[in-house]
């Protein structure tokens, strides 16, 4: 088992270093002869968004072309709050409110890499937050349910989702822990917040053949993240790295 640490430590670091970040927005003045465009044909952010894949993704190993080119398209910087865009493709979780947080863009690479999702698979995730992970996630199939356990969170991301134009993302404010029965079976499963045991509604809810990612561990410390296999009705579970997610919530 590898050994990772992706300490939450560093948003504090980072809360105390946003000040003297480089604006990274502004484009070359336009010349006094040209008329301003109206709306920007380039995207400010695509490069940076380019380097986060190369740097960060396919340098540690992430090789799976639907996982890369979805990493590249979405644009990142519109699930933070205004005030971490220029922090947006940096090698870290952030602050998303309510003590949440959207996780580092490797993560979010890696887990849905293990998940294997092909096009018109249909793909459970718990813990929307901003819903990023979704919207990966909707790059890949079409058929992608989200639940999310804080209202204010599950109403901004649906919001979102929609004004991006990820029509295909269905979004519910409830405890995850109980997955989303009307549409099972799902042919994947991620979670995004650490239970401390894998939920059985959630292996229930599983397709034969399915594969559900999923920190697991106590409150307050790491998290082991496991890839449990559906086979034949078996369940077989896979410790792949350690992880640091906020906990799951809820009695269970
Ligand atoms: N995937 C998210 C980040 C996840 S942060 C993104 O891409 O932005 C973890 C999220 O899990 C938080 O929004 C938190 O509110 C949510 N959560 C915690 N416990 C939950 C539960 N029991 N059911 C559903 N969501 C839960």
């Amino acid at each position: 088992m590898r050994l990772k640490s992706f300490l939450f430590g560093s948003i504090l670091l980072l809360l105390a270093s946003c000040q003297t970040l480089t604006p990274t927005l502004p484009a070359p003045s336009p010349s006094p002869t040209q008329p301003l465009p109206t709306t920007s044909p380039v995207d400010p952010f695509a490069e940076k968004r380019h380097q986060m894949v190369e740097t960060q993704i396919k340098a540690r190993g992430v090789t799976d072309e639907k996982v890369l080119a979805a990493m590249e398209k979405v644009p990142r910087h519109l699930f933070v709050p205004q005030q971490y865009i220029d922090e947006a493709y940096a090698d870290h979780p952030l602050p998303i409110g309510y003590g949440q947080t959207i996780s580092q863009p490797y993560i979010v690479a890696y887990m849905t890499e293990l998940l294997n999702l092909k096009p018109g698979d249909k793909v459970l995730e718990i813990g929307t937050g901003s819903g990023y992970q979704a919207a990966i996630l909707a790059e890949i199939t079409d058929k992608v349910y989200t639940v999310e356990i804080i209202p204010e969170l599950a109403r901004s991301a649906e919001e979102r989702l929609k004004r991006l134009g990820y029509e295909n993302v269905k979004v519910l404010n409830a405890d995850g822990y109980y997955g989303w029965e009307e549409y099972a079976p799902y042919d994947a499963i991620i979670v995004t917040c650490a239970p401390d045991h894998i939920p059985q509604p959630l292996v229930q809810q599983l397709k034969d053949g399915g594969r559900m990612v999923i920190p697991v561990g106590p409150p307050g410390g790491y998290q082991t993240l496991t890839l449990v296999e559906k086979v034949g009705g078996e369940v077989k579970t896979y410790s792949m790295l350690w992880v640091l997610f906020v906990p799951m919530l809820g009695e269970h």
